[in-house]
């Protein structure tokens, strides 16, 4: 998969592209990120990128001709023209599902916005906005990261393990079970004193190397979660019937969740 970056801070992108399973998989070339200057697609000396609002008011405008510029530019490097995504807070919330569908894609080009956003007639290039929440950031860069993280642990070869993709919240629908490392015990010392001290224990079950017994503690503890936090994803979930039948139990009687 190949994914565009415009933005006028690349600097900014470049180096959390770097980190993690993200900074592996374009290192292998799993995957392609191209990240561009919006002030490389400027005429002027000063490389002006934004202006003043017409009609007035606060802040500055994305002109729209340095955003052209930089989509025909990239769209002249590769035979399909990609999809364009505008970061926007006015846009479809990404979800897993969003990400879904764009890992299926070949690749796509973010335009991240900045300041009180983008020229209106930008959208007359954009495929579909896609906002990362009900909240208001100062750019597109963190959204536009948001994006290609979600987007690049479902492209095959990106997470080592794919287990661990499938097993992730909202893959199927369901919250992820607790994980737990080693030491099997910990104790801990209350805030503000020496004592009382808790002991914090792994549950037996991870410890019993019973692998069947494992499997469906898992399963109830993510059912049990997402019945608990987020009820409204069980309605759509792809559940077996051993699911079903833990989910029917645990709703009959919600203390054991
Ligand atoms: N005035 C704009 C509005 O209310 O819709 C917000 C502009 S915001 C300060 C600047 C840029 O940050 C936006 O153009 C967009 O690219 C990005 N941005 C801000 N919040 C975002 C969000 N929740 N999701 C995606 N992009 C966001």
């Amino acid at each position: 998969m190949r994914i565009d970056i415009v933005t006028i801070f690349p600097a900014m992108v470049e180096q959390a592209l770097t980190a993690g399973i993200v900074g592996r998989a374009i290192e292998r070339g799993a995957l392609a990120v191209h990240v561009h200057d919006l002030r490389a697609f400027t005429t002027d000396r000063h490389r002006v990128v934004d202006d003043v609002p017409y009609g007035g008011g606060p802040g500055m405008v994305l002109k729209p001709e340095p955003i052209f510029r930089a989509l025909d530019a990239i769209a002249a490097t590769v035979e399909t023209v990609p999809a364009v995504i505008l970061t926007s807070p006015q846009g479809t919330t990404l979800t897993q599902e969003v990400a879904e569908r764009l890992s299926r894609k070949p690749g796509f080009t973010i335009v991240c916005g900045r300041y009180e956003g983008v020229d209106e007639r930008v959208r007359a290039r954009v495929d579909e906005e896609i906002s990362i929440g009900d909240y208001v950031l100062s750019g597109g860069e963190l959204p536009a990261l948001v994006i290609v993280d979600s987007v690049a642990r479902l492209v095959p070869g990106v997470v080592g393990d794919e287990r661990s993709v499938a097993e992730d919240s909202f893959s199927r629908g369901l919250l992820d079970f607790p994980q737990y490392t080693r030491p099997a015990a910990l104790t801990i010392v209350a805030r503000g004193g020496a004592a009382p001290a808790a002991a914090l224990k792994v549950p037996d079950v991870l410890l019993s190397g019973n692998h069947a017994e494992i499997r469906r503690w898992r399963k109830r503890e993510a059912i049990g979660r997402t019945l608990a936090r987020r009820p409204d994803l069980l309605a759509s979930a792809a559940l077996d019937d051993e699911e079903r039948e833990i989910l029917r139990q645990l709703a009959a009687d919600p203390e054991k969740t």
